[in-house]
């Protein structure tokens, strides 16, 4: 236990916040630091082919220790945290055997992480958790997963009667501004597959996201003296509230679970001679997806036939759900499903209502479904990870490649 725990507070001391704002790769300057101990400590651990490249993305292998011919599979999780709270000095508290009661993270400004609010924590009682001191996040999300890798690599290694075939494992910076797939290099990875480690709860095991568009309404109005303006004024903010009036009410997310779809516009702002709003479209199902957008397209073809050549619509596509591109390779979840079964951890199977890295790279020609790395309340100070559910995840991660060695013997006899 002591072993992972030390090597995740290595990890968690270090700041790697991400920046939206940044055009470089990675955004931020900090994130190196972690990225170059990373490779240092691959190496240290004993993994072939350790590279750090350009862009901060790690890799290295584990080779195959059989003769037979059976396919390399990956695991990667992120080493940026989110740009959501400031990650600059993060203290972190070990709660041993926690006793199911509140813990008073911050005693100076009663900061305090309760079951009676955040119910998850009931199910770790008896456990040891790591949280912060309520002053910053703590970056299980995704430290955790970088830390699991790290730990489980190091455990094949170090018991080579473990047969299996070769096994890539990737650390990208920049996840949290959906950049870490941007600039993997799919083919230098060489998996066939892989899994990202970058899930919260223990057990859950997720290869459906949604389909994602962002969208920019942009209205021209006509600014006159108000006193007047008859027939002659428009007025682009009206024009905007209209476009807004006319989107289904009860689909917003607010209204919306499971695998409904939504619209989402988050931001307006304008006066009367321009108005814009921006927002996002999100649907599991690709045939809604796309006819989420059509009504946006009507509705502005509408306003143009009643107010004339005013409005500029941009949609643009973020990303899809990968389980199209999962389905047709479902062993892969069901290699990851047995694996927990295995270990006596019942998979939680659920859609995700977001995107992963793990999407864009499915989409690249890299299917790859998200596995738990154990954290819950990530982005902020309540952000805290049980140490069972870290080494559960370590154990999952040997035992799919167990698995999908014994998979491919079955195959071929
Ligand atoms: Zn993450």
């Amino acid at each position: 236990m002591q072993n992972i725990i030390d090597r995740f507070l290595s990890y968690v001391e270090i700041d790697t916040q991400s920046d939206p704002h940044s055009t470089t790769t990675p955004s931020t300057e900090k994130q190196w630091v972690l990225a170059k101990k990373l490779e240092q400590e691959l190496k240290q651990i004993g993994m072939s082919d350790v590279t750090l490249d350009d862009n901060g993305y790690v890799m290295a292998t584990l080779p195959s220790n059989v003769e037979r011919i059976i396919p390399v599979i990956g695991f990667i999780s992120h080493y940026d945290t989110s740009p959501d709270f400031t990650a600059t000095g993060v203290k972190p508290k070990i709660i041993t055997n926690y006793d199911g009661k509140d813990i008073v993270l911050n005693p100076e400004e009663n900061i305090v992480l309760s079951p009676n609010y955040f119910d998850d924590l009931k199910q770790y009682k008896g456990q040891t958790i790591i949280t912060t001191d309520g002053t910053t996040l703590l970056g299980a999300d995704d430290k955790a997963g970088v830390a699991e890798i790290v730990t489980a690599m190091e455990y094949l290694i170090n018991n080579p009667h473990i047969r299996h075939g070769a096994v890539r494992i990737a650390f990208t910076p920049d996840e949290e501004i959906g950049r870490g797939a941007h600039k993997f290099d799919v083919k230098k990875f060489g998996a066939q597959w892989a899994y990202t480690m970058d899930g919260s709860q223990i057990g859950e095991l997720e290869y459906e996201n949604f389909n994602a568009a962002e969208v920019v309404v942009s209205v021209k109005g006509k600014s006159v003296h108000p006193g007047y303006a008859k027939g002659k004024m428009i007025n682009a903010i009206n024009i905007l509230n209209e476009f807004l009036s006319l989107l289904p009410k009860k689909e917003r997310p607010q209204y919306t679970a499971h695998r409904e779809g939504f619209f989402h516009f988050h931001s307006i702002e304008g006066n009367v001679s321009q108005a814009k709003t921006t927002g996002i479209i999100r649907d599991h199902d690709r045939v809604k997806f796309d006819a989420r957008k059509e009504l946006i397209e009507q509705i502005v073809g509408d306003l143009t036939d009643r107010f004339g050549n005013i409005i500029t619509l941009e949609i643009q596509d973020q990303y899809y759900n990968m389980k199209e591109k999962v389905e047709p390779v479902m062993h892969i979840v069901d290699i990851a499903e047995q694996a927990m079964l295995a270990l006596d951890i019942e998979p939680i199977i659920k859609p995700i209502r977001g995107g992963t890295d793990g999407s864009q790279l499915s989409y690249m020609g890299l299917p790859c479904p998200n596995i738990f790395a154990g954290g819950h309340n990530f982005h902020g100070p309540y952000e805290y990870i049980p140490v069972e559910s870290m080494e559960r995840a370590t154990d999952v991660i040997v035992k799919v490649i167990e698995l999908t060695s014994k998979y491919y013997d079955e195959k071929e006899d």
